[in-house]
C-alpha cells in the first residue's frame, strides 16, 4: 500500500523543503497545495475579481482548472493550461491569498482534487508527500505519518525574505508583518483553520538545520 505523508504548518516554517527532500529520498509524489491555493488567487488577481465578494471568488474558482506537477525535483502549477510558476509567489499573491482561501466553496473544490491526487498517488506511484495547512486535519486524516512543522516568528521572516532575495533590515520587517498577518488569519478562519493534528508530530526548525528535520520526518517513515 501507498505511503502517505502529510507536512502542516505555518509559513516560512521550512514545509517545502522538507516535503521535497522526504519525497525525493522516499521516492514518491509530492503535492503543494498552497499552490493551488495561490493559482486561484493570482487567477482572481489577473482578473480583477474583488476578493471580498465570495459568490465571484467561488465561481472563479469553480470554472478555473488548477493542474499541479507532482515531481519533487521540479513541481509545477498550471491554470487553465497556463503555467504560473513565478507569478503565485509575487508579494501581491501572497498577502492576498488568505482571503481566497478562507472561501468555503474554494476550501470544498480543491481539498476534493486534493484526496483525488493523493488516491491516485497511492494507487500507482507508492504515495505522496503533501504539505500545506489542513493536510494531517482535514485532506488525508488518516495518513500513517504527519508532522506539523514550526519555528519562531523571526526565523521564518528570515527564512521567506531569503527566499524572496530581500537584504534590508526594513524588507524583513515588512515580510515579518505580513507573515503575522496571514498566519492569524490562516489560524482563525471558520473553515478548516491551521491546527496541529492530535497524531502529529510537533517539530519546531527554529534552531535546525533541513537535513535533522529531513532525518526525523524519514525515521517517522520507518526509514
Ligand atoms: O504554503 P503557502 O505559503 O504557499 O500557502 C499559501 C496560502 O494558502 C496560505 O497562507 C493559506 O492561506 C492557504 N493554504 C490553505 N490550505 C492549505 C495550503 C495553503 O489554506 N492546505
Amino acid at each position: 500500500p501507498g505511503l502517505v505523508v502529510a507536512v502542516d504548518g505555518p509559513g516560512g516554517s521550512g514545509k517545502s523543503t522538507v516535503a521535497k527532500a522526504v519525497a525525493r529520498r522516499l521516492g514518491l509524489r509530492y503535492l503543494d497545495t498552497g499552490a493551488m491555493y495561490r493559482a486561484v488567487t493570482q487567477l482572481a488577481l489577473e482578473q480583477r475579481v474583488d476578493l471580498e465578494d465570495t459568490e465571484a471568488v467561488a465561481q472563479l474558482a469553480e470554472r478555473a482548472t488548477i493542474t499541479p506537477g507532482t515531481d519533487p525535483d521540479g513541481p509545477t502549477i498550471a491554470v487553465n493550461q497556463v503555467r504560473v510558476d513565478a507569478e503565485i509567489r509575487t508579494r501581491a499573491v501572497t498577502n492576498a491569498v488568505s482571503a481566497v482561501s478562507a472561501v468555503e466553496a474554494v476550501r470544498r473544490r480543491l481539498v476534493a482534487q486534493q484526496r483525488q491526487i493523493v488516491a491516485d498517488a497511492v494507487g500507482t506511484a507508492g504515495g505522496i508527500v503533501v504539505e500545506g495547512r489542513d493536510i494531517g486535519t482535514v485532506v488525508a486524516t488518516d495518513a500513517p505519518v504527519k508532522v506539523y512543522l514550526t519555528a519562531s516568528t523571526e526565523v521564518r521572516a528570515l527564512r521567506r525574505s531569503r527566499e524572496l532575495g530581500e537584504k534590508g533590515v526594513d524588507d524583513v520587517a515588512r515580510t515579518l508583518a505580513e507573515l503575522g498577518r496571514r498566519d492569524a488569519l490562516d489560524s482563525t478562519r471558520t473553515v478548516d483553520p491551521l491546527l496541529v493534528a492530535p497524531d502529529a508530530l510537533v517539530l519546531d526548525s527554529t534552531g535546525m538545520a533541513i537535513d535533522e528535520v529531513v532525518d526525523l520526518v524519514l525515521r517517522r517513515c520507518g526509514e
